[in-house]
């Protein structure tokens, strides 16, 4: 076993990192307090090879795997992680149409994507509840060669900026009355498909949360992303092996961010004629988020390597369920260690925590993966 990366991925990591010091650490404060979603850095993100960094090179992409792919994430996510959620999703949506799309939709979509000129999305959650993803509403319906759409998605990361949005829409019903699901990719600009409200969130300012609203949505059927009928297996994938660890790897930039913020404070805040760091009780904390941080590391880039070998498993679920939970913890310690200056919005620790606690739900609650990491471990062990 050897748990470091290789030197390419070292010297990738370095490029991001020195990337995301420039063009994002310098603005992040702003973001949040403004609540403003930074569209002009995606040409940047493209360029770096962020949007397409798993897209082989061929369509555009950066052609490297799902361990980049999250180192981008966590360093993007070390300063933003708001904007590091434009950026996973849209990297979800890229994955289903790289898996599942035809010749025609890469050659059409992908190089767009991969250069940051299209955000894409991936709209799965509706009003009726996001962890029932079987009992979605939203309908397509075939007539000839064209997909009708009725329905209203919510909490969409990208509602308001996507160029194509891939949506899982309710095809049929089974001979026991269980939904059929079919991914069809919609386009900006078709005719009764439109951002409806935009969420004003607690946190992960820098990217759009909001409604997409579809009435008569005509489609199409050359837009189906896989096999007709095939949605759910489809979405569950994306969902679970590139969502889960994409997550992961959000927290980690927010973990991350937290340790090295209470270490600098706790170095600089004199108490008693000497550093708050000599103190053993803000040294218990500092240990604490150290932890989090090592082994949501682990997991995360252990979930990653299993998706570029092309492994399954409830790992992707134990590093999000892990990891959503250790970011809240790391951001809390934070700012504990900080005192009063921990509350101040002048400091990152309160936008931290407040990215962390909105990643709990995203691409799935604690309880869901709970419910997977058990299911899994009941039938193996
Ligand atoms: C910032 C953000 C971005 C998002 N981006 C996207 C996106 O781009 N695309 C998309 O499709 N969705 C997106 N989502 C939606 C997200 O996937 C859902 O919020 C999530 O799946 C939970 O669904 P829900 O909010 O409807 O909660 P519900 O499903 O209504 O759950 C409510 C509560 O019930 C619990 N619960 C549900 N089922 C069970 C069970 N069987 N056992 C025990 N407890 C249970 C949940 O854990 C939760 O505590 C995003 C959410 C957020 C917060």
């Amino acid at each position: 076993m050897d748990f470091r990366f290789t030197e390419e991925q070292e010297l990738l990591r370095s490029a991001f990192a020195d990337f995301a010091k420039e063009e994002i650490a310098p603005y992040a404060a702003k973001w949040d307090e403004e609540d403003y979603v930074p569209m002009g850095i995606v040409p940047k993100l493209g360029e770096m090879g962020i949007m397409g960094v798993f897209v082989p090179e061929e369509y555009g992409g950066a052609g490297l795997g799902h361990v980049e792919r999250c180192m981008a994430l966590e360093e993007v996510a070390r300063y933003s992680a708001g904007l590091a959620m434009m950026v996973f999703t849209h990297h979800l949506g890229v994955a289903a149409i790289l898996d599942y799309g035809t010749e025609e939709q890469k050659q059409k979509w992908l190089p767009g994507m991969c250069d940051g000129s299209c955000v894409c999305g991936l709209a799965v959650t509706e009003p009726g509840g996001g962890s029932d993803v079987a009992g979605l509403k939203t309908e397509a319906v075939l007539d000839g060669d064209t997909w009708t759409i009725n329905g209203r998605k919510c909490f969409i990361t990208n509602s308001h900026c996507a160029g194509v949005t891939v949506v899982t829409c309710k095809s049929g019903e089974d001979e026991k009355g269980r939904a059929i699901m079919t991914t069809i990719a919609i386009e900006k600009g078709t005719e009764g498909f439109a951002p409806g409200r935009e969420e004003n969130k607690l946190g992960l300012k820098g990217s759009f949360t909001g409604e997409l609203v579809m009435n008569d949505v005509k489609v199409p059927v050359e837009n189906t992303v896989g096999e007709i009928g095939k949605g759910m297996p489809i979405t569950m994938k994306e969902l679970g092996e590139v969502g889960r660890a994409s997550m992961s790897a959000i927290e980690l930039g927010i973990l991350r961010g937290c340790l090295e913020d209470a270490v600098k404070f706790a170095k600089e805040r004199i108490l008693y004629g000497k550093p708050i760091s000599k103190l053993q009780a803000i040294q218990f904390k500092i240990a604490d988020i150290r932890c989090d941080y090592e082994a949501a590391r682990l997991m995360t880039y252990n979930a990653a390597a299993m998706k570029d070998a092309g492994k399954v498993g409830a790992e992707f679920s134990m590093a999000k369920y892990f990891i959503s939970e250790a970011a809240v913890r790391a951001a809390r310690n934070l700012s504990e260690i900080m005192g009063g200056y921990g509350v101040v919005n002048e400091y990152a620790a309160g936008r931290y925590l407040r990215d962390a606690i909105c990643c709990l739900p995203s691409c799935g609650t604690s309880e869901i993966q709970k419910m997977i990491i058990a299911g899994e471990t009941l039938k193996k062990w």
